[in-house]
Parts: C-alpha cells; structure tokens; sequence
C-alpha cells in the first residue's frame, strides 16, 4: 500500500521530507531513550478526522456542540488510565509533558513557593525547577543531586526538605539510569508536609509493564508523557492518586480547571485517540513482554559497553538507559561520539553527567537507551553487538578536543563533522548498522511513492 500518497500531490516538498525521515529512521538505530516507534494504528488515529473538531472543557461539559463522538473517545482514554495506572482520575489533555507539569505547579502552587526537583546536570528534567524553564523562575527552585556513584542522595534531599519546607516535590528524571526512590522521597514529603509528585515521563512503560515499581501508592499526583516507554503519540496525562485525593480531595478539579481554562484551550482529540489506543496495547500481556524485555536488552548493552571499556554512571542500569560517562578521554568529549555515532547511523544524544567538568552544550556524556530497537524486535545478541559498534566509535574519537576558545568550536565541529564522513571505521559501523536494520524491518507494510 502507497503512504502518504495525497501528500506526495498536494506538497512535494514536504512529502520528500517525511521519505528521508521514515528512510532514516528504517536505515538507523534510533538509541534515544525518550523516542519510540509509535504502532500504525496510533499514528492512523493521529491523522484521523479527529484533528478537525473543538472541544474545549471536558466529557459532558464542552463549550461547543457536536461533541457527543470526541466525549466517547475521551472517557475511552480516561477509563483505560485510571485502569492500567490504578489511580481515580485522571487528565488527558496536556499538550505534552512540560505543559502538563506546569499545570501541577499552578494547581497546587503560588508563584514564590518552595519546590524541589533533581538537579538539571544530575539528571533531572528543565521543568523541575530548571533555571532556564519557566518553573525554576516563577517558583524559588531548590535542587537535588546525585551523589558521585550516580545515585540520588537521599540524606541530601531529606535536609534540604527539612530546611526549605517546600510545596511541591518531583521525584522522576530524565537521565537517570536505576529506579526511582519513589518510597523514600515519599517518607520526605510527608516530614515535611509537601505534594511529592512522579514525573514517570520515561519509564511509564516499564511502570504498566510491570518493569519498575509503581508511584502510585507513595506519592499524590503522577505526570507521565505518553510518547516515550508508553509508545503512544506525543501528549501527556496528569493523574491524581487515592493519597492525593486524601490529602487535598478538590485536587482533581484543581487540574482540571488549570489546564483548561487556565493553561490551554481545545484538547488535541486526535492525540486523545491515539494515547486511547496506546492505553489498550499497553494493557495486553504483549506489552508486558515488551517492558521485560527493554530492560533486559539494557543491561545487555551496558555489559557489552563495559566488556569493551565504556565507564556507565551508576556502573550499569534498571530501565531502559544507559549513560556513559567519558571523562576517562578527557572533558567535554560528547559532541563528538554524538556526531560519530550519528555518522554511523547510530542515534543517541550528548548529556551532561553528575559533577559535569564541562558545560550543558559540550558535555562529557552520552545518554541512550533500547526501547525503540526493541519495539523493532532486537533482542540481547544484538545488544552485545551494538555495544561494540559504540566502543569502536568511542576509540576512534576519543582524541578529539574542543578548542578553549568558545569562538572557535563551531568551525572545529564542522570540519571534524566533514572529516569523520569518510572515515574507514565509521564508515564500516555504518555498513553494520544497515546490514543490522536490514533484519529488523520497521513498518514493513509503509511504502512510499516514487517521486
Ligand atoms: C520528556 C520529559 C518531559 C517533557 O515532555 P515533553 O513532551 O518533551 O514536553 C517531562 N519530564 C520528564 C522527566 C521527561 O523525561
């Protein structure tokens, strides 16, 4: 069946695009452990007559008529939430993760109150009181950290609750590569009186999967993306749990009311169909399969990584990520193994990692993760390859530097960008990377127009 095909007539331009993109992603092993391969029937409900209708309020109670269709798709979705979650409400219109976090904060917080998050460099996410995001501007942002085993410091976070008394507290990141403590930052939370929000965004897969403990029971409201672990299209749910229902039962309107009217107008219900479908697939024992086996091509990647010489923050992983730490090679050598990784068709993102002796832009790690290539049905023995593939990358770029003039590493990137193109031993990861996906098909049945 020809794809896509009204857009192949009706925009040319755009049309070659979406072909380079699904041949980079078919040709590539997409290592970035926040994408996914959304299923075919997600991504029809995505381009569905659904995108065309209004609904702004919720269920029962729309600003618009002719909503009698868009209110059966929502309940649908809030129903298989609450389910699958096994928490009593939930909200599913937040246009993304971050909307959807910053509508936490204006729920249960007045701009000047205490909050506390994991540290941006120590894995935490911008809007956990980032100083770059809104909510580390509108709220006095007290961060937490890592201790220097990678691990979240625990005694760190307990003292600084106790001498900040802060609102709100997010436990959940976004680079961080064991469970989360959500039993022992719940023990926090309740000392000092605050809301401890999860911010599952990462791992909500692994948590339905039955892959990595619930929040649920320790913790008032949990905030997940849909498109990452979860497999579904790009959005976000906001749940409340039965503790935070205890603690302030008016919390579910609280949301309800902040996303709409307060933060956002009509709800993208074409995204609500789609988390709707992924909520189901989520649900099938397929899927806990699926989680099971995320992290067991995880750990071995980090064991094949190790065997090869690859230092990992933590020195391994629970979920679905890996980091790794290069300051064995020096400061600052991210952005070199992300541009040689992704000339070899290996996608994965730079990150910083804990006590960063670089900056955010030129960090000295590299964050990646397996759900993607296990949706694509790759298993340990492939894991063990690509974990060499890395190492010889790594090799071949470790002796690279970054000039200390800031004005002059752009010029140095591009021209190492143009070296490494032909380079012998990319070029020969390259060609394993396609003989590798070649066995993997991803979306077999999506075929596009010659143009
Ligand atoms: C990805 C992520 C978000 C933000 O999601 P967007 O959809 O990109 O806005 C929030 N929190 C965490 C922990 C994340 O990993």
């Amino acid at each position: 069946m020809i794809w896509f095909n009204e857009i192949s007539g009706a925009d040319p331009e755009v049309y070659a695009s979406i072909k380079r993109e699904l041949d980079r992603q078919r040709t590539g092993l997409e290592m970035i452990p926040s994408e996914n391969f959304t299923s075919v029937a997600v991504m029809q409900a995505m381009g569905s007559v659904l995108t065309n209708k209004y609904s702004e309020g919720y269920p029962g109670k729309r600003y618009y008529g002719g909503n009698q269709f868009i209110d059966e798709i929502e309940k649908t979705a809030i129903e298989r939430a609450k389910k699958l979650f096994d928490v009593p409400y939930v909200n599913v219109q937040p246009y993304s993760g971050s909307p959807a976090n910053l509508a936490v904060y204006m729920a249960i917080c007045k701009p000047g109150d205490v909050i506390m998050g994991q540290n941006l460099t120590d894995g935490g996410h911008l809007t956990h009181g980032g100083k770059m995001s809104v909510t580390g501007q509108i709220f006095r942002s007290i961060p937490y950290h890592v201790k220097p085993d990678g691990y979240i410091d625990i005694e760190e976070a307990r003292k600084l609750a106790v001498e900040n008394k802060p609102k709100l507290i997010w436990v959940g990141s976004t680079a961080y590569t064991r469970e989360f403590p959500f039993e022992e930052m719940a023990k926090i939370a309740d000392e000092v009186g605050a809301y401890l929000a999860a911010d599952i965004a990462h791992v909500a897969g692994l948590v339905v999967g039955g892959a990595h403990k619930s929040p649920v029971q320790y913790v008032h409201v949990v905030t997940t993306t849909t498109h990452k672990t979860l497999r579904g299209p790009r959005g976000a749910i906001i749940m409340v749990t039965e503790k935070g229902m205890k603690k302030d039962p008016e919390l579910p309107s609280k949301i309800d009311k902040t996303i709409f009217p307060g933060m956002q107008g009509g709800p993208h219900d074409h995204t609500t169909a789609g988390i709707a479908i992924a909520l189901l697939e989520a649900s099938k024992p397929e899927f806990r399969e699926y989680a099971r086996q995320i992290v067991a091509n995880s750990r071995a990647l980090a064991d094949s990584l190790k065997k090869n010489g690859v230092r990992l923050v933590t020195g391994g992983t629970d979920n679905h990520m890996i980091l790794i730490d290069l300051t064995q090679h020096g400061k600052g050598k991210g952005v070199f193994v992300q541009d040689a990784l992704d000339a070899a068709g290996i996608t994965v993102n730079k990150n910083t990692i804990p006590n960063e002796p670089a900056s955010p832009f030129y960090p000295s790690g590299i964050r990646l993760g397996t759900p993607a290539l296990t949706t694509r049905g790759m298993k340990e023995p492939e894991m063990r390859l690509i974990g060499g593939l890395i190492a010889d990358v790594i090799n071949e770029v470790k002796g690279e530097e970054l000039p200390e003039d800031k004005d002059k590493r752009n010029e140095v990137l591009k021209g190492f960008k143009e070296r490494i193109k032909d380079n012998d031993k990319i070029t020969e990861v390259r060609r394993k990377v396609i003989e590798l996906c070649d066995k993997f098909p991803l979306y077999p049945g999506m075929e596009l127009a010659d143009q």
